[in-house]
C-alpha cells in the first residue's frame, strides 16, 4: 500500500488506542494516535489534508467525540469518520445525528473495523 494511507485515532482509554494502534499499524497503515479530543483538533488544524480517516471514541472527558465528528464533517468534509462507542445508545444516536460515516459499538472484532476502513476508504 503506498502511499501509506493517514489515520487518526481518538480515545481517551490507552489500552484500546495501543490495540487500535497495533492492529492498525500491522495493516501498514500510517497512524496517528492520541488521547484526547483537543490535540485531535489541533492535529487537524494543522494538517487536515494529510489524514485520510479519522476513528474516534464518542465519550472522552472535555471535547466528546461527537464534538469532534461534528467539527470534521464542518470544516473537513470529505475525512471519513469512524465513531466507536462502549455506552448504549445515546451517544450512538448522536454520533448519526453529526453524521459519522460508521458507528461502532465497543467491543468489536478488529477485522470489522479493518473492514470498515477499506469501504470507506473505497478500496478492495
Ligand atoms: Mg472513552
Amino acid at each position: 500500500m503506498s502511499p501509506a494511507i493517514k489515520l487518526l485515532i481518538i480515545d481517551d482509554n490507552e489500552e484500546i488506542l495501543i490495540s487500535l494502534n497495533r492492529y492498525l499499524s500491522i495493516k501498514q497503515y500510517d497512524v496517528v494516535s492520541v488521547n484526547n479530543g483537543l490535540d485531535a483538533l489541533k492535529l487537524l488544524e494543522v494538517s487536515a489534508d494529510s489524514f485520510d480517516l479519522v476513528i474516534t471514541d464518542l465519550v472522552m472527558p472535555n471535547i466528546s467525540g461527537v464534538a469532534i465528528t461534528a467539527i470534521i464533517k464542518k470544516q473537513y468534509p470529505k475525512i471519513p469518520v469512524i465513531a466507536i462507542t462502549g455506552y448504549g445508545e445515546q451517544p450512538e444516536a448522536l454520533a448519526r445525528e453529526v453524521h459519522a460515516d460508521v458507528v461502532m459499538d465497543k467491543p468489536f472484532k478488529l477485522n470489522i473495523l479493518g473492514d470498515n476502513i477499506l469501504k470507506l476508504l473505497n478500496i478492495r
